[in-house]
């Protein structure tokens, strides 16, 4: 039996690239060791790291006055990393509210600096949870930055457009990174922690534009200092090596689907197939309006609640793992990041479908 892990994170990975990592687990290009085991000042690791690099760049275009780094501390260390880096004296910060992971970002940028915080969830007229539209967004065009999550994981909404403005948008793209083209000169900053798009948990990826790293020898943590990371190749501090070599393994694989506009395409279609599927059906549900359906997070209800436990059990009897919801939202929820094929979202349909036959 094919199993299938709909976990939002750490997620599945593509299962080739797991292949090629235990193949050369314990002995790395003929190295005698595994790459974990290896100086990440050494000549190959340098290697590896820049090309890592190189090719996260030939996917998302990243612009030459881009840096792109290689970080810890994961999603939650950017949320205080941001503020740190790119708050300024006198100058507030917006943060747009679209859900749980934006909203944890504001309570953590208060610590640091004037944070205008904008609440942009609605109701639609038929009870649909939505979202104001950017070009509806009260932005001051003074302020330090605009933060934002366009895909919230927990509640299942994304947005794709992004407002205009003067002031640099800063993005949580953690579970969204690599799911379809971006136009990265429109952001300020773009983070994402891995565990979802990227690789394992343990590294956190900043794509950072130049003009916005902060004074040299300013008071910020070293780790997580965007200057000092940039000026020092991500390496100021031992990277999490294995995670950055993974994460490599990804881009390579990435780009033999045939890169992001690819995963893009194949990415609607498994979305489609299961909101399509759900839509359909009187027994699921998911309350997202259309506009703002997220391609990577699909949160769903039974419409009897309690045949929860017994969908998630007998789902993982059939190999279709991790889809509880998550606990704010409750119900199911099933991540459907690049590493899930399409097949992994027609097993989860036939099972839903023959869940309901036999309790609808
Ligand atoms: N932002 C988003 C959008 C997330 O989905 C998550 C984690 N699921 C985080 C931030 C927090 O990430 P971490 O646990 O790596 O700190």
């Amino acid at each position: 039996m094919t199993t299938y892990n709909f976990c939002a994170g750490p997620a599945m990975l593509p299962v080739d690239v797991m292949q090629q990592a235990q193949q050369e687990f314990i002995n790395w290009h003929g190295q005698g060791c595994s790459v974990m085991e290896v100086s990440h000042r050494s000549k190959p690791f340098i290697k590896l790291a820049a090309e890592a690099e190189q090719d996260l760049r030939d996917l998302l275009a990243i612009p030459a006055n881009y840096k792109v780094l290689f970080m810890h501390g994961g999603g939650r260390g950017q949320f205080s990393a941001v503020p740190l880096n790119l708050m300024q004296a006198g100058k507030s910060a917006d943060y747009i509210i679209s859900g749980a992971w934006s909203l944890a970002a504001v309570e953590e940028a208060q610590k640091f600096g004037q944070v205008n915080a904008q609440d942009i969830r609605i109701r639609t007229a038929e009870q649909l949870r939505g979202l104001v539209n950017t070009s509806n967004w009260q932005l001051n065009e003074n302020a330090a930055y605009v933060h934002c999550c366009p895909n919230e994981t927990v509640d299942g909404l994304e947005f794709t457009d992004l407002p205009v403005t003067s002031v640099p948008i800063v993005a949580d793209l953690s579970s969204t990174i690599l799911s379809r083209p971006i136009d990265v000169s429109r952001y300020g900053v773009i983070y994402a922690g891995a565990q979802k798009n990227i690789g394992p948990s343990g590294l956190t990826l900043a794509i950072v534009r130049e003009d916005l790293l902060p004074a040299k020898n300013a008071a910020i943590p070293a780790v997580l200092d965007y200057r000092l990371a940039a000026e020092n190749d991500s390496m100021f501090n031992t990277p999490p090596t294995y995670a950055w070599y993974l994460a490599g393994l990804v881009f390579k694989w990435l780009k033999q689907q045939g890169g992001i506009a690819a995963m893009a395409e194949r990415n609607q279609l498994k979305a489609n197939t299961l909101y399509q599927y759900i839509d359909q059906s009187g027994f699921y549900r998911n309350d997202v309006d259309p506009t703002y359906r997220s391609w990577m997070n699909v949160p769903f209800f039974l419409a009897d609640e309690k045949l929860n436990d017994l969908f998630v059990s007998q789902a993982e009897q059939h190999g279709l793992l991790a889809l509880k919801g998550h606990r704010i939202v409750g119900g199911m929820r099933a991540s459907i990041y690049n590493a899930m094929p399409l097949e992994g979202v027609q097993t989860l349909v036939s099972f839903m479908r023959e869940f309901e036959r036999v309790n609808g």
